[in-house]
């Protein structure tokens, strides 16, 4: 029976010493979030970070486009919070909506590279992201996954690694840290031919997928560290990429949802924010 790895109470720790942090600055760090549309996730997203920020002292502003607006539109406004001097932290909250004029989602580093690589607190543009081993704004969700791993105690060195997702914001970052730590790291994808026969190599197996249950018990090898980062809504109720109760019987350490991933990554999201301001 897997042990549970609490997010909540590590992310409990982080934002304390990130309180402290803030209040000997000279002024407040502020983050600002652009919102476009009117996805529920993305609200409820951004309503986190803002309860998240008002907990620590850090500023939050939101900028709301509707969904009918076009790239240009976007791009102009991303560019203007980009120059607003007392903005430390920028964000594009993400999915967007497909735009008008577009056919299909635009890819996103067309607007985050407009986003001064001082101010990425997402981690999500080519600067940050080509600067990934010198630990530069860290995507905040990458830096949570590993943060739950190294609770594990479970050295990385040498062992097989599954991330399951291939995004920008995770699961590209992920694969990327965990090979820093000398795991072989294998990434699957929604054209991976036979996900289980990947994913039960796995001794350390993470998932991003964004998909209800994709991960049962005959996706995990025996005493896996299984790390889930999906948080999907259904009904008004959160769930992750893993069945937990088929999956906590077969891994060694497993993170809830919610409760895991999702604290940590707030507060390293501050973090970042904080880093920007000092
Ligand atoms: P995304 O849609 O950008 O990427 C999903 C990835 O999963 C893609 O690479 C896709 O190829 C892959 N995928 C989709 N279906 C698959 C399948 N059946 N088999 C294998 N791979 C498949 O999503 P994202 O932004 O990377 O987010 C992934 C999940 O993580 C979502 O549920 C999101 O809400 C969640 N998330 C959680 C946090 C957190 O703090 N807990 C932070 C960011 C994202």
């Amino acid at each position: 029976m897997a042990v549970v790895l609490n997010g909540k109470k590590i992310a409990a720790e982080i934002t304390q010493e990130i309180k402290q942090e803030v209040a000997k600055l000279d002024r407040p760090p502020k983050l600002a979030v652009l919102l476009v549309g009117e996805d529920q996730a993305s609200q409820r997203y951004v309503d986190y970070k803002r309860g998240a920020c008002r907990e620590v002292g850090i500023g939050f502003q939101v900028v709301r486009l509707p969904a009918g607006v076009n790239a240009i539109k976007v791009k102009e406004e991303l560019c203007r919070l980009n120059q607003q001097v007392d903005v430390d932290g920028l964000i594009l909250q993400l999915p967007l909506p497909v735009l008008a004029g577009e056919d299909s989602p635009t890819p996103i580093l067309r607007f985050t590279r407009l986003i001064s690589s001082h101010k990425d607190v997402d981690g999500l543009n080519q600067i940050s992201t080509a600067l990934l081993s010198s630990e530069i704004f860290l995507p905040a969700t990458a830096q949570a996954v590993m943060r739950l791993i190294r609770e594990t105690k479970v050295s990385l060195e040498g062992k097989k690694a599954v991330v399951v997702g291939r995004s920008q914001m995770v699961g590209k970052p992920v694969a990327q840290l965990l090979l820093l730590e000398n795991a072989t790291v294998t990434v699957c994808h929604s054209k991976t031919k036979d996900l289980a026969a990947e994913t039960k190599q796995a001794d350390i197996l993470v998932a991003a997928a964004g998909v209800p249950g994709l991960i049962s018990d005959r996706h995990v090898k025996e005493g896996a560290v299984v790390i889930d980062v999906g948080f999907n809504w259904i009904k008004n109720k959160i769930t992750g990429d893993v069945c937990f109760q088929e999956v906590k019987d077969k891994a060694s350490w497993i993170t809830p949802v919610p409760g895991g991933v999702g604290p940590l990554t707030v507060a390293y999201l501050l973090k970042n924010v904080l880093q920007t301001a000092k």
